[in-house]
């Protein structure tokens, strides 16, 4: 493990980096995206955010800081262009880790770099500004706004008016929205009302319940009861909306298909299956999606591909629907190649690979990704691990500095005085 030496000017640090650095790459190779950032922290901090769930950014949440990666979008593109996960088609997205709309000026910039047959999509729940509804009113083919509107909540602290988002984003085309309406408690049904009846009718959009996994704090919140969750999705229905946990169909805008379709097909009889198959059928990419699989031609890619990672099979691939199989493979492996495979096979088929690192709605991180997976990134060119490795370093610096000069030192980052920036998670 590389230790470095530095001085703040105010006390000397000691750098044991490895296990954290992956955690603060501007780029990552997630389950089902490439994400990208061009900060790190969110002024929002809201009591719910999943993104702070990883302790090492616990602090900069509480303090509302952000903190620019000082990636320029040319940069960005640069490396996005040369992955080989991006000219497979993988679908980026925009404000993972952050609220996308904090880091506008730069994400605009390189939306008009990317060419249009890549799938963008962008996430925010602050109300656009109007530089922001200027940008977005014109139509792009590739680009899906994700737009999280939260019902005011006394448990959960929210007390922005949800309407402001809604309001904002009317010059926008409703091709390029999806909705997100909540996280849904007892206390604020409401609101939730107002938002469904108040949305254009038409609107694609998704009911979710508050998610408690790894937010201890949030445990006193009272849920949604089932029988109002039911009745706020007649609302929707009533109103004309689509409701739907799929955000798909900006693949179709693009002319690709959805690698993950029998998760569409599989789930149990139910008028929202029906639904869900109902606009499968209406959409563009239906033959894509839903066209038998030559399981021959798979299985040539398939060798092919896993040759490429240098992931070697210890075991014939197992199919588990129409589209999906579960391959064994002798090395550690990752998401993001997952996520590779599932793009770079035509037409696209959903892989799980058996020793992949755990996502993050398992309470995962980037930085659970195994050192063998980015050693061998680094060496067949899957991934620009010292270019990034270098940002996350800066990155981890400007923290340092920030709480160091404060005389702080968050105790989450250490467990040795505060002489090194360390998850404690990763040990
Ligand atoms: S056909 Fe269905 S699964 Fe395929 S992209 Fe369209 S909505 Fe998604």
């Amino acid at each position: 493990m590389e230790k470095k030496t530095f001085n703040t000017g105010e006390r000397q640090y000691r750098r044991v980096y490895e296990p954290l650095l992956p955690e603060y790459y501007p780029i990552k190779l997630i389950g089902a995206f490439i994400s990208l950032d061009f900060i790190v922290g969110c002024a929002f901090n809201c009591s719910f955010c999943i993104s702070k769930r990883h302790p090492s950014r616990k602090e900069l949440f509480e303090r509302g800081l952000v903190i620019d990666n000082r990636v320029a979008p040319e940069k960005m593109y640069h490396w996005l262009k040369s992955l080989p996960s991006y000219q497979a088609g993988v679908q980026i997205r925009i404000g993972h880790d952050t609220d996308a709309g904090l880091e506008f000026e730069k994400s605009s910039q390189l939306i008009d770099l990317i060419d249009n047959e890549h799938s963008i999509t962008y996430l925010t729940r602050k109300p656009l500004n109007e530089n922001e509804r200027d940008f977005f009113a014109k139509y792009r083919s590739n680009l899906l706004l994700k737009l999280t509107t939260t019902p005011r909540s006394k448990s959960l602290s929210i007390t922005r008016d949800p309407l402001d988002l809604v309001h904002s984003a009317e010059p926008i085309d409703n091709k390029m929205l999806y909705w997100v309406v909540g996280p849904l408690v007892n206390d604020n049904q409401e609101d939730t009302e107002r938002i469904l009846k108040t949305l254009p009718k038409g609107s694609r959009l998704f009911l979710k319940n508050l998610n408690y996994y790894g937010l201890p704090h949030l445990d006193q919140v009272k849920p949604l009861a089932e029988q109002d969750y039911k009745r706020f999705e007649q609302v929707a229905l009533d109103q004309g909306h689509i409701v739907t946990e799929w955000f798909c169909d900006s693949l179709a805008r693009v002319n690709k298909g959805f690698f993950d379709v029998d998760k569409i097909e599989q789930q149990p009889d139910s008028p929202k299956k029906e639904r869900e198959i109902a606009y499968c059928k209406s959409c563009s990419s239906y033959p894509i999606c839903y066209t038998p699989l030559d399981v021959k031609g798979f299985r040539d890619q398939l060798d092919k591909h896993l040759e490429f990672l240098g992931l070697h099979l210890i075991d014939e691939p197992r199919r588990t629907g129409n589209r999906s199989f579960e391959i064994k493979v002798a090395e550690p492996s990752s998401r993001g190649e997952e996520t590779y495979l599932n793009h770079v096979i035509n037409p696209p088929v959903s892989i799980n690979i058996n020793t992949r690192e755990q996502g993050r709605s398992q309470g995962g991180s980037f930085c659970n990704i195994d050192g063998e997976v980015l050693k061998r990134w680094y060496q067949n060119g899957f991934f620009p691990v010292t270019e990034l490795n270098n940002v996350a370093e800066n990155v981890l610096d400007d923290i340092r500095r920030i709480f160091g000069k404060r005389g702080y030192i968050p105790k989450t980052f250490s467990d040795n005085g505060g002489l090194a920036l360390e998850c404690k998670k990763c040990k």
